[in-house]
């Protein structure tokens, strides 16, 4: 249940903290962070990127990845009405 995790890992879903302090960083390429907008745009143009439902929020968990997570986080009507049918009784 943890493969969406291990397959795209945290590379590059976040802009480097050293460039970002100092302007360069010295892992250059091989930094596992972004080294500017273009980089972390490219995470962001993954075509599945937030549009699949998050299997631990799905199951009613609760995601450690939080914003960090590849995947949706927040359910439509109709996926909170599948999942959770208990919680959207009467409205
Ligand atoms: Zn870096
Ligand atoms: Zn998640």
């Amino acid at each position: 249940m943890w493969d969406h995790v291990s397959d795209q890992g945290m590379y590059k879903t976040e802009i480097c903290n050293k460039w970002l302090e100092v302007g360069w960083c010295s892992y250059g390429s091989r930094c596992q962070f972004a080294h500017g907008m273009e980089e972390l745009r490219y995470v962001l143009r993954h075509p599945r990127y937030k549009t699949e439902l998050c299997r631990m929020v799905a199951a009613g968990g609760k995601c450690s990845y939080a914003h960090r997570c590849h995947f949706r986080h927040t359910l439509t009507k109709e996926e909170k009405a599948k999942h959770f049918p208990e919680a959207t009784d009467g409205c």
